[in-house]
């Protein structure tokens, strides 16, 4: 079943966009399926489940964190992470900074912005990262290589399209502004199981598909 939902959707994504298989509330047994499969790449959103998957499943998994991520959690995870999607304030990057060098590594960032129409959704603006953007310089254990960003949660499509739009221009923005000469900078993660034909259409690099793979979660953490 897992398997079988992986195919069709890997089927639909086109390199170099990249498959996040969303994990989170999950057991290790469904993952395992999944990476027997040939996936590698998973997305979880609690730093205490990811480091408890991380401890028991295959190390060639690279692991995503993809939700709201708290400064005192950051240590768990600061070991092995891949990347981080969901950079929203300069206070959390600089205590992922501090513990990647704890750990003697550089750790991917992207930073998440807020286009949805959801007052609930966490994100930067482009103010916000304007005014983050120059503190980059004074860490050297993180590397910002893109954006990150949900469309509003609604079967309007074109509402939808026009959010993914608008995270596009903010990407080419930045990449234009400040990360002209970084080659890393390239990744536009967005889309989800809804939604993620939308956002590879419209420049996504990183879509985080969970439910689609995994069928439906009983509850949201
Ligand atoms: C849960 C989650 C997803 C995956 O959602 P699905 O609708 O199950 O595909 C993607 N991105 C983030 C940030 C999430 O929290």
């Amino acid at each position: 079943m897992i398997k079988d939902n992986l195919l069709k959707v890997q089927s639909t994504i086109v390199s170099p966009a990249r498959l996040i298989a969303v994990s989170k509330t999950k057991p290790v047994e469904a993952v395992q399926e999944a990476y027997e499969a040939g996936q590698r790449l998973f997305g979880e959103n609690h730093a205490l489940e990811m480091r408890d998957k991380h401890a028991v499943l295959p190390q060639d998994i690279e692991w995503h964190f993809i939700g709201h991520l708290q400064s005192n959690k950051v240590k768990y995870i600061a070991p092995f992470v891949s990347l981080i999607h969901s950079i929203d304030s300069l206070g959390l990057l600089q205590v992922v900074d501090k513990e990647a060098a704890k750990n003697d590594r550089t750790i991917d960032c992207l930073l998440q912005f807020h286009v949805a129409a959801e007052e609930t959704k966490f994100g930067l603006n482009k103010e916000e990262a304007q005014a983050l953007l120059p503190h980059l310089t004074e860490m050297e254990h993180v590397h910002i290589v893109g954006i990150m960003g949900m469309a509003t949660n609604t079967d309007d499509e074109d509402r939808v399209r026009a959010d993914f739009k608008q995270l596009k221009a903010i990407f080419d923005w930045l990449k234009n502004s400040y990360f002209a000469n970084d080659a890393a900078f390239r990744e536009l993660s967005m889309g989800m199981s809804g939604d993620y034909m939308i956002a590879l259409q419209e420049g996504s690099t990183m879509v985080r598909v969970g439910s689609a793979i995994f069928g439906a979660r009983n509850y949201d953490l």
